[in-house]
């Protein structure tokens, strides 16, 4: 079983195609961040090695569990965080691509024989940071991978060189509606209505961002206080604005990037709830346990003021990641929220 929640049409068509014999050499699985990418990766390589063979994995043998646990010797797994591994926090943080060495270890690998499994399958995170050479190398291999490899490129976007996209089977995951979330975090956890709704109305229908805070229940509680930390500083940016600036470049400078952009995906989504709100258009909003708070806002700023702000926040995150200096950046933002 794949038992994996939503994206039903690409599970049917990739057991479609194994029962038919007619899978792909190459796949390209793309789609937002915890959307449920590598878990689909991963049980297409579970199917092609499952000891019990079939369309689906059966979750219980030896290969399965090893693919699971990560240590089967013919799925071979790489992307930005093998890259990193044995660097120091700051210096992993400041890789921007994957380059040419990883692809180079990785195609060693390919020329491989399988060891033990039917199949030697390859996975690659974060394709859409392959940069033009190793994009290049890469496309030697998928123009003649061997027959016994099944490559399969994880990226958060499509966007990749068009010649590498092409020699791919491309799987396009969307965020799933928002109820089949909150109805999946009901039956399979067993959690409230009101918590199921909220949560999947934060995950956007990222399904592996909701799993995530279901397991680390602090999580949900932190997003929660910094939520609030940002709400205080709208009306009194001062020097409270200013320290929560220089603590976040703080983060981001300690290889935490990823922290930072979460705060800003976070502000961004309340402005843009006060958008939907003032829009009339409350079905659509994140975060439905602030609906007054968020009439107030809607009813205090003005529409232009809100939309520049958001569009603001996604400029200032862009910055962020052309390497502009961070405190600079947030400080700059800070001096734009509406109402100031
Ligand atoms: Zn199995």
């Amino acid at each position: 079983m794949w038992n994996i929640i939503g994206h039903e049409w690409a599970v049917d068509y990739l057991r479609q195609s194994i029962a038919t014999g007619r899978d792909a050499h190459a796949y390209l699985i793309s789609g937002p961040a915890a959307v449920g990418k590598a878990l689909l990766a991963l049980r297409l390589a579970q199917t092609l090695n499952c000891e019990r063979g079939g369309d689906a994995p059966c979750l219980e043998c030896r290969a399965c569990k090893r693919i699971e646990r990560g240590n089967h010797p013919d799925v071979r797994i790489a992307g930005m965080a093998s890259q990193g591994a044995g660097l120091k926090a700051e210096e992993a943080a400041r890789q921007k691509e994957l380059k040419i060495g990883t692809v180079r270890e990785w195609q060693r690998d390919i020329s491989l024989k399988p060891y033990e499994g039917r199949r030697r399958v390859f996975i690659l995170h974060d394709a859409e940071r392959l940069n033009e050479e190793s994009s290049n190398a890469m496309l030697k291999t998928l123009e003649e991978p061997p027959p016994y490899a099944t490559l399969v490129l994880v990226a958060n976007s499509a966007d990749l060189l068009p010649t590498i996209v092409s020699r791919c089977q491309l799987i396009r995951l969307r965020p799933l509606p928002r109820r089949h979330v909150a109805e999946a975090l009901q039956t399979r956890f067993g959690m409230e209505e009101a918590d199921a709704d909220l949560l999947a109305a934060w995950s956007g229908g990222r399904i592996g961002w909701a799993l995530r805070m279901v397991e680390t229940p602090d999580e949900l509680q932190t997003q929660q206080e910094k939520l609030a930390g940002l709400l205080a500083l709208h009306g009194q940016p001062g020097p409270s604005g200013f320290r929560w600036a220089e603590e976040r470049a703080k983060e981001y400078r300690n290889g935490e990037q990823e922290t930072v952009f979460g705060w800003l995906e976070l502000w961004q989504s309340w402005w843009r709830d006060v958008l939907l709100t003032a829009a009339n258009c409350p079905q659509s909003i994140t975060h439905v346990d602030r609906r007054d708070e968020l009439t107030q806002a809607a009813r205090r700023y003005p529409v232009a003021e809100v939309f520049a702000f958001v569009r603001r926040i996604g400029d200032t995150n862009r910055q962020l990641r052309e390497n502009v200096n961070p405190q600079l950046a947030l400080e700059n933002l800070l001096l734009h929220m509406p109402g100031g």
